[in-house]
């Protein structure tokens, strides 16, 4: 029987570690870390995220800004935006959710955050840090499996792990924190001949691709520990009736909400794991609780602590 890797329960932990640190930013730093999220325009699903994030802010006693520019904005408009949030001492972290509307040239804001309060980790600094495997803030979610992987006891030394998908939010970062970890690391992608093959080397398997139910039975080696960071949502009822044919009481659950979150490994078919991590409920959760531990730790730098 596969073990579950239950991501509430580290980010759960993950939070309560965080809570006397954050004290002592109050008590020694004289303030609260402030953590500023740039949502632009309406976007249902980034709606959501940035109310997980100023909720999950809230939660710790964090100093939380909520700027939101109309869809129209312009990248002089933005920049301008980041450059007064660079500037507010009580910020120490700055987030803007992405996607931007297409005038926006997504790459120059991103750049234009100040490398001291970047709590996604996805300044260019940030990255040439990651990638010398120096302190810098790391990218959210692959930060969160590895800690996903350590409080799990999962060790990473000396094993083969496979990454699918390159993206610079989640392929790349995800395979150099698992390099730095010593694992020997392959990265695969859409143009990765024989897929299966590939990731059946892995003892440690990490999709993150956003195709639902992609990694099948025949990609996972019995034994292997399989991460699925893939959030997808399917609305048409013939793709989940697909991936859940056996299962009825999913089924009835997608009439009932009339879609469903499935990740990019085929729920049904990953018994042979030694472990994985379910969705929803695994790395979904650690992403924000991430967000929050590298705000802290930028306000402890900024507060000199
Ligand atoms: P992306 O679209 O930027 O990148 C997807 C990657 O998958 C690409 O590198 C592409 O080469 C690869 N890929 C696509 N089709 C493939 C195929 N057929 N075979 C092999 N590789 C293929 O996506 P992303 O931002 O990296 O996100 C990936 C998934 O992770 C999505 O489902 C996304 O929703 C989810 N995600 C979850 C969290 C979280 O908090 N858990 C955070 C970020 C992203």
């Amino acid at each position: 029987m596969a073990l579950i890797l239950d991501g509430k329960r580290v980010r759960d932990d993950i939070l309560n570690e965080l809570k006397p640190r954050v004290s002592r930013c109050f008590t020694v730093g004289g303030r609260a870390p402030g953590l500023a999220v740039v949502l632009v325009g309406n976007d249902p699903a980034s709606e959501i995220y940035v109310r997980n994030k100023v909720k999950a802010c809230e939660e710790l006693g964090f100093h939380s800004v909520k700027v939101a520019p109309p869809d129209t904005v312009s990248t002089q408009d933005l920049l301008g935006v980041v450059g007064q949030l660079n500037r507010d001492p009580k910020v120490d972290g700055i987030l803007v959710q992405m996607p931007l509307p297409k005038q926006v040239d997504a790459r120059r804001i991103l750049d234009s955050i100040s490398p001291e309060k970047d709590a996604d980790g996805f300044h260019p600094i940030n990255v040439g840090r990651l990638v010398a495997n120096l302190p810098a803030p790391r990218a959210c979610t692959p930060a969160g499996v590895m800690e996903l992987l350590r409080r799990s006891n999962v060790s990473i030394e000396g094993k083969r792990a496979v990454v699918i998908g390159r993206s610079d939010i989640v392929g790349k970062p995800m395979a150099l924190l698992l390099l730095h970890a010593n694992a020997t690391v392959t990265v695969c992608h859409s143009k990765t001949p024989d897929l299966a093959a590939v990731s059946r080397e892995a003892d440690i398997l990490v999709a993150a691709i956003g195709r639902p139910a992609f990694v099948r039975k025949d990609f996972i080696k019995p034994g292997a520990v399989v991460v699925d960071v893939g959030i997808n949502r399917v609305a048409e009822r013939n793709e989940a009736m697909r991936i859940f044919f056996t299962d009825e009481a999913k089924m009835e659950e997608f009439d009932r909400k009339h879609s469903l979150l499935v990740g990019d490994v085929h729920p049904l078919e990953v018994g042979e794991a030694s472990a994985y991590t379910p969705v929803p409920g695994g790395v979904g959760p650690l992403t924000i609780a991430m967000l929050m531990a590298n705000t802290v730790a930028l306000a402890e730098a900024r507060l000199g602590l």
